[in-house]
């Protein structure tokens, strides 16, 4: 397979080798690709910005004799300009290892749109979850098996059988079974002690139990084998250690993956276990991978030694959520792997630029607080100081930084201004087709910068953040003019344990006036029962749409002296999913916000449909 990926492309002549290096690769029908479309295969002579160009294998020489002079040239040529690149697999277990994490709870909707948000960047695997473990991952399989997720291919995540009992019997390998996906991950003991003092299995039972797990699971899936406490293990008994991984290797996992399970191993270390597991399963055909645990801050320095030593993949999760200190930060794998060292290659040679976006989407959907710091993505990962003139800063930042900003989707900062809405500016900008209009730019922007200070971020509120360009740029036409709303909330039923709350809301459509009220769960659900009630008779459309999820967070404003409210709300239609966001000193008037926005966005939504 020889794929060939690049962005540019340079006006011919071409040399003649690759003229006839392509041609023979069509000839004989042998899979390549290059990105660009209709432009002409790029010329490898010429590249001047070689980290799109991905070789990832040749392998013609022999069966297609007449590709062969054509071979030592064009390898000669990317050896030289580095780009025969090994690819690594990304893994991630975000949902399963990431939300062991304290303080993160992913609901439903949340695992959906964080799973497909990973397939859209390519991330080779996505663990979704331990469907043994409750109905919300059962729940999550059973969805995600009818999406279309491209190359990503979506994993459960179980241990291995019980003892004494047959693969096929054992309740936890029935549920994997059931998952229905097309890879499963199976952990198992490494370390002798725990084989034998927290399983109390003897030696060869634990050996049995992997490989017939493996065995069982593989019949429909892939096995990806999880070796737990790997490192530890190795260090008491290296010879049961390599064992293990022998025994999932011989019943057919593809992968086997040494976890750094208590997270404490230096990176020396890692790479020389690593390296003996290579030289202890090179009779199989296996890949090694590598899942390493943040305990002394080394996660992503470990999970990159294993990769030196030969592993080809890594599992982490993204910004490094996970028990305890975490896990090996997905985002840092990803951009050192692509970006600093040399030779790899990941996500199939894609640029990196959406790293920043990943990451504050996560945090916003596990309702955490962005870090700061965080390497690469943090807001203060590229912020200067300032002091001299804007311009003279940004030449001169440039010399204190380690990489391009840009390439991970990230901007510098100079701290006197804050420009942190810029990037979200400019894609929407590009959707509304707004981006040459300075003026609305510059008015949108410092919008941005002002609703920030007051607590708002637009990461995970797409839906409002489209009405605010649709406000400032004068073509927003609202649905309805709220009036008033009144909430009655408190009465409690103590024997049911719900408390009842009731909404009232008077409004304007057109020059009619509605007035309707209704009950809920709760002062929100009363005030969205409401709202849509009043709404229905006019907008029919409105009993489509859902409201899927509620987030609310406490927040620092800019400068304010009170602590504001932020509420994120996540609605739904058969169609698509949007969130809005509402801010505000008062809970039931952030909601409202968020409410308002959802409806009105679901209103334009359709309103656009009809015009289309
Ligand atoms: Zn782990």
């Amino acid at each position: 397979m020889v794929r060939l990926e690049s962005k540019c492309h340079i006006s011919p002549p071409r040399p003649p080798w690759v003229r006839g290096f392509f041609r023979i690769l069509s000839a004989h029908g042998l899979p390549y690709s290059h990105s660009g479309n209709a432009a002409p295969p790029l010329f490898l002579e010429n590249l001047r910005h070689p980290p799109r160009v991905v070789v990832n294998e040749i392998h013609c020489s022999s069966t297609k004799p007449d590709v062969a002079p054509y071979l030592p040239p064009l390898l000669k040529t990317l050896k030289k300009k580095n780009m025969t690149l090994k690819p690594i697999q990304i893994y991630d277990t975000t949902l399963r290892d990431g939300s062991q994490g304290e303080g993160i709870s992913f609901s439903l909707q949340d695992k959906l749109n964080i799973a497909r948000r990973l397939a859209e960047l390519g991330i080779d695997f996505v663990e979704g979850g331990y469907p043994l473990s409750n109905e919300k991952d059962v729940a999550f399989f059973e969805q995600i098996r009818k999406e279309n997720l491209g190359d990503t291919k979506v994993c459960a995540f179980g241990m291995t059988r019980r003892r004494s009992m047959k693969a096929e019997d054992d309740p936890g390998m029935k549920c994997l079974v059931a998952a229905g996906t097309p890879c499963i991950t199976l952990v198992g003991k490494t370390w002798d002690y725990h084989a034998t003092d927290v399983l109390n299995v003897t030696l060869d039972e634990n050996l049995a139990m992997i490989g017939e797990s493996a065995e069982f699971l593989g019949r429909n899936s892939e096995v990806i084998y999880d070796a737990e406490h790997f490192f530890d293990g190795y260090t008491a008994n290296p010879a049961y250690a390599i064992e293990t991984l022998r025994a999932a290797a011989s019943a057919g996992a593809k992968y086997l993956v040494l976890c750094d399970t208590n997270g404490g191993t230096l990176p020396e270390r890692i790479a020389e276990v690593t390296t003996a597991a290579i030289d202890g399963t090179k009779d199989y055909d296996v890949q090694i991978g590598i899942h390493t645990h943040n305990d002394g801050e080394l996660a992503v320095a470990n999970a990159l030694a294993a990769v030196d030593a030969g592993a080809t993949q890594v599992q982490g999760t993204i910004n490094g959520i996970g028990e305890r200190c975490g896990n090996a930060d997905l985002i840092s794998v990803m951009a050192n792997l692509a970006l600093k060292k040399k030779g790899f290659s990941v996500l199939g040679g894609r640029n990196m630029k959406h790293l920043t976006e990943l990451s504050r989407y996560v945090y916003e959907t596990a309702n955490l607080q962005w870090r700061g710091g965080q390497p690469f993505v943090g807001q203060s990962a590229f912020a200067h100081k300032g002091g001299m003139h804007v311009h003279a800063i940004n030449k001169a930042a440039k010399t204190y930084e380690h990489i391009d900003p840009a390439l991970v989707g990230n901007e510098r900062r100079i701290l006197v201004s804050e420009l942190s809405g810029r990037s979200n500016i400019v894609a929407i900008a590009t959707k509304h087709n707004i981006q040459d209009d300075r003026k609305l730019m510059d008015k949108i922007l410092s919008e941005v910068v002002r609703l920030e200070n007051q607590g708002y971020q637009f990461e995970n509120a797409g839906a409002s953040f489209d009405l605010l360009i649709k406000k400032l740029s004068d073509s927003f036409t609202p649905h309805f003019h709220p009036i008033k709303y009144r909430i009655v909330a408190g009465d409690r039923d103590f024997q049911n344990e719900v408390v009842f709350a009731e909404a009232i809301i008077k409004l304007e459509i057109g020059d009619k006036l509605f007035f309707d009220a209704a009950e809920g769960h709760g002062p929100v659900n009363a005030l969205d029962a409401a709202l849509r009630k009043t709404l229905s008779d006019t907008y029919p459309s409105l009993n489509e749409m859902r409201l899927l999820d509620y987030k609310v967070r406490v927040v620092d404003s800019g400068g304010g002296t009170e602590a504001s409210i932020r509420v994120n709300i996540e609605s739904g239609d058969a169609d698509e999913t949007w969130g809005t966001i509402g801010v505000s000193e008062n809970i039931i008037a952030a909601s409202w916000q968020a409410l308002t926005d959802a409806v009105e966005y679901k209103l334009h939504k359709e309103d656009a449909a009809k015009q289309a």
